[in-house]
């Protein structure tokens, strides 16, 4: 296995470093990436974090599974990218220095912009030697999202793998044009995107699902036996499959109380939460109108006309 000049043998470990982009300071940013191979080959495992600067809680999930040693396969190989954004994470911003979202401007170009060059080379460096990717991310900004799999629908394999995985969810979410995503899937790579938690934010209990969801994924792959470790689903914790989703906005601008949870089941007719001016004038509640479960919490005190409070998801 060559990456970025790098040869790694059988039974190797190499963290490598992507430096192909700077600082406007000219200082020289570096990307670890983390590859451990096991003695004999096998299928290829790829843990990223980080797409987007900000969402820090899955660069925790994959930091934990280096930190811990769990990506140390047996048969085949494990890449670890606990942080793929350094400079949207310096800056604790979602997108590049460029003001560019990571996550659109996949396949990239070696001529185009920052984060598309970025990109560009993850896909020529990296990409070719994967199998399997489980890529994380959190809800954006103040949207926490319950630990969830989003995957493309119509592929057996992929929905297996999620079951595997364990999450409380499973939600077929078709993967847009110039994601991460798409550009994998595309080459017939297998990918989880993981979401989990906000924006600059740890979650404990998100941290966990994502660090027992990759050992039971690694287990089930045969890359490592994790037999003492795994968690398999049985009829009590088999993940709920969401169909079809949809957002509640807000009708009003103002301060904002949520009155239910992410996770949690509604029924028809609950009420979800209410907005208020800050003076005491105001306030208007309002309700569900479809039964389902609720995908993401919107946590913001004070909120905008037209910002998205909750998504909804049904079976
Ligand atoms: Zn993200």
């Amino acid at each position: 296995m060559r990456i970025l000049n790098h040869k790694i043998g059988l039974g190797e470990s190499v963290q490598v470093k992507m430096d192909f982009a700077r600082l406007n300071t000219r200082d020289t940013i570096e990307v670890p990436i983390i590859v451990e191979r096991g003695k004999k080959d096998g299928p290829c495992l790829l843990l990223i974090g980080g797409v987007h600067g900000d969402e820090t809680n899955g660069v925790e999930i994959v930091r934990q599974i280096v930190a811990k040693g769990l990506n140390k396969p047996e048969i085949g190989t494990i890449i670890c990218i606990p942080l793929l954004n350094v400079f949207g994470f310096i800056n604790q911003t979602r997108e590049f220095p460029d003001g560019r979202d990571l996550n659109r401007v996949f396949p990239g170009s070696d001529k185009g912009s920052l984060a598309s060059r970025f990109a560009y080379h993850i896909m020529k460096e990296v990409i070719p030697h994967i199998d399997y990717c489980i890529d994380f991310h959190t809800g954006g900004a103040q949207r926490f999202n319950y630990s969830q799999i989003r995957i493309d629908e119509d592929d057996e394999e992929i929905l297996n793998l999620a079951k595997i995985f364990g999450s409380p969810y499973i939600v077929y979410s078709k993967s847009q044009e110039r994601t991460f995503r798409r550009s994998m899937v595309k080459l017939g790579i297998k990918v989880l995107l993981f979401e989990g938690g906000k924006s600059l934010n740890l979650d404990k209990t998100v941290t966990k699902i994502g660090i027992q969801g990759a050992i039971n994924v690694i287990h089930e792959l045969g890359l490592k036996d994790f037999s003492s470790k795994i968690i398999k689903t049985n009829i009590t914790n088999q993940p709920i499959i969401i169909k079809s989703s949809k957002w509640i906005r807000a009708k009003h601008s103002g301060m904002y109380r949520s009155d239910v949870s992410a996770g949690q089941k509604v029924a028809k007719g609950l009420k979800l939460g209410s907005i208020s001016d800050p003076f005491g004038d105001f306030e208007s509640a309002f309700k569900n109108n479809q039964e389902g479960y609720i995908l993401n919490s919107n946590h913001a005190p004070v909120v905008n006309q037209g910002d998205a409070l909750f998504h909804i998801g049904f079976e």
